[in-house]
């Protein structure tokens, strides 16, 4: 059945593929952007379609949810993708933690006060809040948790390591909420590892790309990789897994690791070394080849989501004619 859904941070990467899976599904979107030129990118986009935009300028910001929850008729679902993804960071509480983490409570609580038709949100998480190097488990699956402390978030001063904290304690925090406060919807929470695919979202130019993909156009072009999780997923699955775990009654408060499988830098550069021999020559000969010792563990995704998996070669393929289409 349709659906009116507020989705956060539309003009993201991700978020403008699950924008496109919600108006194929049928479902009627408002989503929120930063700017009026960002929101006016995806009305012309998606021409025609149910879809309206609102600006949220700052999700740290204190009730920067409130106003954007409130809609006539009202909403069914949220699905909160928003939060920053690079790694630039300054000022770890203020670049990375505070938008993550107050994002993702501030968009609960406005709910909870102002959106009592809303019988399920849907959270954007990530392995980062899953993997545990300090005790890893033989096999990551739902159940396994992070081990980053508050104190090393602080001090870290590697982005990768205070967005990977960033989107643990966000995680943590949605659950807590829902365990304290009882509220009257479902919360589902999607894990994925590295996203890949093409782009469908307005960047200014190739600087601009977001920051998974920036690996694949680095390996295209030569440049140093910055180090990754050797397992992928496709955005275009993850898309479709948005908009599933709204529709399917078994997906409610549940978590999903979601990820197709291994794919180290190596095996990424042989998918684009055979089929695009033109690009061959720029490939490093120091791709990380690293598969890690433990396995990983998708089938509750397959199962309840009832998600095909695209293959790594599918996906590396997509995201580099993409990217050339760009001009890389
Ligand atoms: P992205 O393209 O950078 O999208 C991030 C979105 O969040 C953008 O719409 C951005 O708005 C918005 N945003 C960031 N900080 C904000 C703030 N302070 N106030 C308001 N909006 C803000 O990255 P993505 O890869 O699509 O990431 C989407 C989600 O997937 C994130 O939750 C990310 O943690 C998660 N994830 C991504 C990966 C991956 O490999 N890509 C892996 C696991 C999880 P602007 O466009 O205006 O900047």
């Amino acid at each position: 059945m349709a659906q009116k859904v507020l989705l956060t941070g539309g003009s993201g990467f991700l978020a403008t593929h699950v924008l496109k899976e919600l108006l194929q599904h049928g479902h009627e979107v408002v989503t929120t952007v930063r700017s009026d030129d960002k929101g006016r990118f995806l009305l012309n986009m998606f021409e025609g379609q149910p879809l309206t935009y609102t600006i949220v300028k700052d999700i740290s910001a204190e009730g920067a949810f409130d106003e954007a929850v409130k809609s006539d008729p009202p909403f069914d679902a949220v699905i909160h993708t928003a939060s920053p993804y690079h790694f630039d960071v300054k000022d770890n509480k203020r670049d990375m933690l505070d938008p993550a983490v107050n994002g993702t409570t501030g968009i609960l609580k406005a709910i909870t006060k102002g959106a009592k038709s809303v019988k399920h949100v849907v959270i954007t998480s990530s392995f980062a809040a899953i993997v545990n190097p300090s005790t890893p488990p033989k096999v990551y699956n739902e159940e396994t948790w992070s081990d980053m402390t508050w104190e090393k978030a602080l001090a870290a001063t590697e982005g990768g390591i205070v967005y990977r904290a960033s989107k643990a304690f966000a995680e943590k925090a949605a659950w807590d909420f829902v365990e304290t406060h009882k509220p009257t919807f479902a919360l589902t929470v999607l894990n994925p590892p590295l996203i890949y695919g093409p782009v469908i979202h307005q960047i200014a130019s190739l600087a601009g790309l977001n920051t998974s993909n920036k690996r694949i156009l680095n390996m295209m072009h030569g440049n140093p990789v910055s180090p990754g999780t050797p397992i992928f997923v496709d955005v275009r699955d993850l898309a479709l897994a948005h908009v599933r775990s709204i529709e399917v009654p078994e997906a409610a408060n549940q978590r999903f690791f979601f990820t197709a499988g291994i794919g180290t830098d190596k095996q990424m550069g042989d998918v684009i070394r055979k089929n695009f021999p033109d690009i061959a020559k720029n490939l490093r000969d120091d791709l990380s080849d690293t598969i890690p010792p433990y396995k990983f563990d998708n089938s509750k995704s397959i199962k309840i989501l009832g998600v095909k998996y695209r293959s790594l070669e599918a996906t590396i393929v997509d995201t580099v004619k993409s990217l050339q289409q760009l001009g890389a």
